[in-house]
């Protein structure tokens, strides 16, 4: 049955997983408040995507939430790699990393959402359950959706839709893009358990042998969460038990592992899959709708929460019509970038973990070379999603001489203490046409006087003095040194090329 149009909203959300959730949760707080709908009935209990990366804690702190998923996680310091019988091949520390957070903190994807949700209904926006999106189509006024709720439809039309429906996006089918890449070969098992293995929490480990892998990864109450690969001639569709499981696994790890408390355990497939086209201008696609990474990199659900913080800024902006439409056209470009980023990392660990399990095959236990500390570094700096640089975006731009430090494009040091959801522009020295630019940009861009807020200028990359500007997301959008009439007016060509000013 038809319905009546209902109110329009501006910004609708479709899929209340982490993607969707947390660019709600960012919508707000830059002072848009979307529709979510959601077509399941309730919120799953599934373990998934556990461990968040120190770059993806900093957004999450950036958007206020950070307390609740440190209390709830377990803080991960190191990765080690063990060989057949648990000896160690290699380690990882996360520690001087350059982050805020020397750790990924670890907890179900159910719990994550809750904790989104909570903050959520905590400001008094709910989620629609229930609530299926059947089509999107182009409008004159916008995209006219089709909802299903109850066997009851409802159509109306609204602005914008952030596709975050997982890998079968309606979204993404909606815009006729596909998800391009490949598909790994072989079979898994992603399960949540307990073992008896003497294993502190502050440590992942991932276990190699001829005929296979085990990685086991910590998650809160000493419970573990575990990737293993089925054997080959295994095509039943019926899951394991707990007692094949447990054989399993003991037979990947070549020791008892002492399996028990299983309590969620699911098959799955790796892919290395992305869509070509991220937004056309209405809709945006965000996490797995967008991307298919290998959990091997444990990047998946890292990616869609970094989707959602850049869509989130960028589209309240336009919305609040303090932004041009060329700051949406940012959306794919850098999240493109960046999320084709994270499909090489991934597809990197995961072939690096498939060549040790070829190596034990034909000659048993590997040795491997001892790792350079500076490339070792800047390896897990990689894996911590650190090394993100939006360098190249028309949102980035610099004026004046190069230095040495933090380049545009990348994460402002120091952006930790910046708060609120605006821009910030850090002036070290006597700048010229700040008190214009200060009105100019007001409510937009806040002037911070780097020598009375203590920040250093050689840690900002303007050493001889300069102006820095940093994005609501943290990152540089545009460096100027140094301090004089034609960098600061550059500065300003910059702001205007996507901000609305107030005052002209
Ligand atoms: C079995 C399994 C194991 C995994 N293990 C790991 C892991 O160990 N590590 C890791 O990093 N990642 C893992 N992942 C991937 C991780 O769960 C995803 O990367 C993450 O969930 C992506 O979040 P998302 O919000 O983009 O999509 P999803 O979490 O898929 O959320 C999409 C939501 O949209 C809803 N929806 C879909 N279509 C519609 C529609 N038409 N209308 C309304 N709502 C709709 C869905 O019901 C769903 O709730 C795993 C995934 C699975 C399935």
């Amino acid at each position: 049955m038809q319905g009546e149009s209902s109110a329009e909203p501006t910004v609708l959300i479709v899929g209340a997983g982490p993607a969707g959730l947390f660019a709600a949760c960012e919508l707000v707080r830059h002072g848009v408040t979307p529709r979510i709908v959601e077509s399941r009935l309730e919120p799953h209990h599934e373990t998934r995507g556990t461990a968040l990366q120190p770059a993806v804690l900093e957004l999450i702190d950036r958007g206020g939430l950070i307390e609740p998923f440190l209390r709830a996680g377990v803080h991960i310091k190191q990765v080690h790699l063990l060989g057949p019988g648990l000896t160690q091949l290699a380690a990882m520390s996360l520690a001087d990393i350059g982050c805020k957070y020397e750790f990924q903190c670890s907890l179900p994807q159910w719990h994550t959402e809750a904790i989104l949700r909570e903050h959520l209904a905590s400001l008094g926006v709910g989620i629609e359950y229930g609530t299926e999106v059947k089509a999107i189509e182009d409008d004159a006024a916008g995209l006219r959706v089709t909802v299903e709720a109850g066997g009851r439809e409802e159509v109306f039309t609204t602005s914008y839709v952030l596709g975050a429906g997982g890998a079968h996006s309606i979204t993404r089918q909606s815009m006729h893009e596909h998800l391009a890449g490949d598909t790994y070969g072989g079979r898994y098992i992603v399960a949540d358990m307990k073992h008896r293995l003497p294993y502190q929490p502050e440590c992942g480990r991932v276990i190699v042998g001829a005929e296979g892998f085990v990685l086991v990864s910590p998650l809160p109450d000493e419970r573990w969460l575990i990737f293993v690969n089925r054997d080959e001639a295994d095509t039943r569709s019926e899951l394991p038990s707990p007692a094949e499981l447990s054989e399993l696994l003991n037979r990947r790890a070549g020791v008892d592992l002492g399996m028990y408390d299983l309590r969620w355990v699911s098959y799955f497939n790796m892919h290395m899959r992305a869509a070509e086209r991220l937004s056309d201008g209405r809709r945006f696609l965000l996490g797995d709708a967008a991307h298919l990474s290998s959990p091997m990199g444990g990047e998946g659900v890292n990616a869609a929460f970094m989707d959602a913080a850049d869509i989130a800024w960028k589209l309240a902006l336009v919305v609040r019509g303090a932004g041009k439409p060329a700051l949406l056209d940012s959306y794919a470009v850098e999240r493109g970038a960046a999320d084709r980023h994270v499909l090489e990392v991934s597809d990197e660990v995961h072939k690096a973990v498939m060549e040790l399990v070829a190596m034990c095959r034909s000659h048993g236990t590997p040795t491997l070379p001892p790792v350079d500390p500076e490339k070792g570094m800047a390896t897990v700096r990689r894996r911590s999603m650190l090394d993100l640089s939006y360098a190249g975006s028309a949102l980035v731009g610099q004026a004046g001489t190069d230095a040495e430090g933090p380049a545009p494009g990348e994460r402002f040091p120091a952006r930790h203490r910046l708060g609120g959801s605006g821009h910030h522009l850090i002036v070290f020295g006597e700048a010229p046409h700040l008190d214009h630019l200060r009105t100019r940009w007001d409510g937009l861009v806040s002037v911070v006087e780097a020598s009375s807020e203590g920040f250093d200028a050689p840690a900002a990359g303007v050493p001889d003095g300069g102006a820095i500007l940093v994005r609501p997301d943290g990152f540089i959008g545009f460096r100027a040194t140094p301090l004089n009439e034609a960098t600061m007016d550059a500065l300003d060509a910059h702001l205007a090329s996507y901000l609305v000013s107030w005052s002209h």
